[in-house]
């Protein structure tokens, strides 16, 4: 079963497209938390972002980057957001890899970001670095 996000990629359901290539389409989100309010989404269909190839993630690198750049000229907002969900404990509804593009508007719409930030662990930090170091491959 295709996800609603590889129907909108094949046509089958519209949407209101800014950007399209062989790797990549993004379009306006229909629930938008502020004016201008697009996400940007590889036609590989994965849930989440770690299990792209290497092709369309480079591939959704470059356009994330353009349509970034032309919401920021469209919309005449200098500030925004990009959000990239993924599992639904971490707030991801659709299970087909996307990233949100949300301006910050001067009238304050835009993505409210509730961050718990905590204090490094320096006793604990090189191992978990080298950790994640040992699990680049
Ligand atoms: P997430 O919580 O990161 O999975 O966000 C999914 C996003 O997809 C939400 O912001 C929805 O508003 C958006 N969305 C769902 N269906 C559509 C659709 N048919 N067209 C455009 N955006 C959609």
């Amino acid at each position: 079963m295709p996800s609603i996000f590889s129907r909108i990629a094949a046509g089958e359901i519209p949407c209101h497209r800014v950007y399209e290539d062989e790797h990549v389409i993004a379009f306006l989100d229909i629930a938008p938390v502020s004016r201008g309010h697009v996400l940007v989404v590889p036609k590989e269909e994965r849930e989440r972002l770690h299990e792209l190839s290497p092709d369309s993630a480079a591939a959704l690198g470059r356009a994330l980057q353009r349509v970034a750049a032309a919401v920021v000229r469209a919309t005449g907002a200098a500030d925004y957001n990009v959000l990239q969900n993924n599992g639904a404990a971490a707030h991801q509804a659709v299970m087909h890899v996307h990233f949100h593009v949300i301006p910050k508007h001067a009238d304050g719409t835009g993505l409210g970001v509730g961050w718990r930030a905590g204090t490094l662990d320096q006793a604990h930090a090189p191992a978990l670095a080298a950790s994640i170091r040992d699990a680049m491959h």
